[in-house]
């Protein structure tokens, strides 16, 4: 497994846990920290089939040639604007605790997956808001900084795309 893929399941199993465990729902804690942490990346495949529908490769999936072919990233689960949305629900939901931890788990784990991406891939913190990636056309160009892009497109020359 990938180093990056594996700091995100590992946080998200921790940020999920300790969540649940504060209302001793460890277990619950977890799935919904590995839905918020970790399996937010699905929304990668979810860009795939929007650029190659129906085709799936898998290789070309993990080269990210779906960015590399459009020029663009949505990454529409990507988005900081989720978490004040989803902790009013939370709130609005307290008396149901079980509901509650879930969602609290699932924006926290979310949360951590945002600053770990941005760390890692050394993307500003902007580029994880929706809104500011939809102003900007969700174009590459525009979210990568010079050096990100001018490697963006030797790849995408690489690959021939
Ligand atoms: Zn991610």
């Amino acid at each position: 497994m990938p180093l990056h893929l594996f700091i995100h399941l590992s946080l998200a199993i921790l940020a999920g846990g300790l969540i649940g465990r504060r209302w001793g729902k460890t277990e619950l804690g977890v799935a919904a920290g590995l839905l918020g942490g970790f399996f937010i990346d699905l929304d990668h495949v979810l860009e795939y089939f929007l650029v190659f529908s129906p085709h799936f490769n898998l290789l070309y999936f993990l080269e990210g040639r779906q960015f590399l072919a459009s020029g663009q990233v949505h990454s529409w689960f990507h988005a900081w604007e989720y978490a004040p949305i989803l902790f009013l629900a939370a709130w609005l939901v307290r008396r149901r605790q079980e509901v509650m931890v879930f969602i609290l788990a699932l924006t926290i784990g979310g949360l951590v997956h945002l600053a770990t991406d941005s760390i890692v891939n050394q993307y500003p913190l902007r580029n994880y808001s929706v809104l500011y990636r939809q102003s900007v056309g969700f174009a590459v160009e525009k979210l990568f900084s010079p050096q990100q892009y001018q490697d963006f497109l030797a790849n995408k020359k690489y690959l021939d795309l």
